[in-house]
């Protein structure tokens, strides 16, 4: 079996797009140690992102470089996972605009796979400390709270019943302001996240329980 296949199956990337490298580089950095794998995306585009112009040949748009990013994956063996993933690089001709190539593997601009944002989501499901799983997939607490928020939408709690008991947990919401904190608030019998409150102060807490009749 190539290399290739190997590593798209053994991580379960599947995206036939990426062509992976070599092996992995390891590197050992504040005792985190770090497995690099790399690997070129590229396929032709079919029309330009920017005016939707038709790719039918050179005339329409021309490969332009790789732009490179490094993807957080979710970890394998308690190491950090990434992917240096050079991303083909696109000019239309037409609107003179740039586009890079995208995979399922990653949102476009993002730098956290899918599927470690899903292993997170799942995890934050469970009452547990937000900055052990911060710890345990290698990313920041901010990322957590990211995912944390997104789940929180889905939510939408009917402010009619609040669980028997509920355990109390605050995070900080916002990367860079210390005030801002925020709460979440556990299912501690059904071990489930219930709700997100934006603001831990004694007030907006009151003021939120008191929602419930
Ligand atoms: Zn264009």
């Amino acid at each position: 079996m190539a290399i290739d296949n190997f590593i798209a199956n053994f991580l379960e990337i599947k995206d036939p797009n990426i062509e992976f490298h070599e092996a992995f580089q390891t590197i050992k950095e504040n005792g985190v140690t770090t497995k690099i794998l790399s690997g070129t995306l590229s396929y032709p585009l079919e029309a330009c992102p920017k005016c939707g112009v038709r790719n039918k040949s050179t005339q329409d748009m021309i490969k332009y470089g790789f732009a490179e990013s490094t993807i957080k994956l979710p970890s394998m063996n308690f190491n950090a996972l990434v992917l240096k993933l050079k991303k083909q690089k696109y000019q239309c001709k037409h609107c003179g605009e740039y586009s890079l190539v995208t995979t399922p593997l990653v949102d476009p601009g993002c730098f956290i796979s899918n599927d470690l944002k899903r292993m997170v989501a799942v995890e934050l499901g469970e009452v547990q400390s937000m900055t052990l799983i911060a710890r345990r997939y290698s990313i920041s607490d901010y990322t957590v709270v990211k995912v944390l928020k997104k789940a929180g939408k889905a939510l939408a709690p009917s402010y009619r019943t609040l669980p028997e008991h509920i355990g109390i947990d605050e995070f900080k919401s916002v990367k860079s302001v210390q005030e801002s904190m925020s709460c979440i608030l556990m299912d501690a019998h059904e071990k489930k996240l219930f709700d997100i409150l934006p603001d831990r102060k004694q007030n907006a807490i009151r003021d939120y329980f008191m929602r419930y009749s």
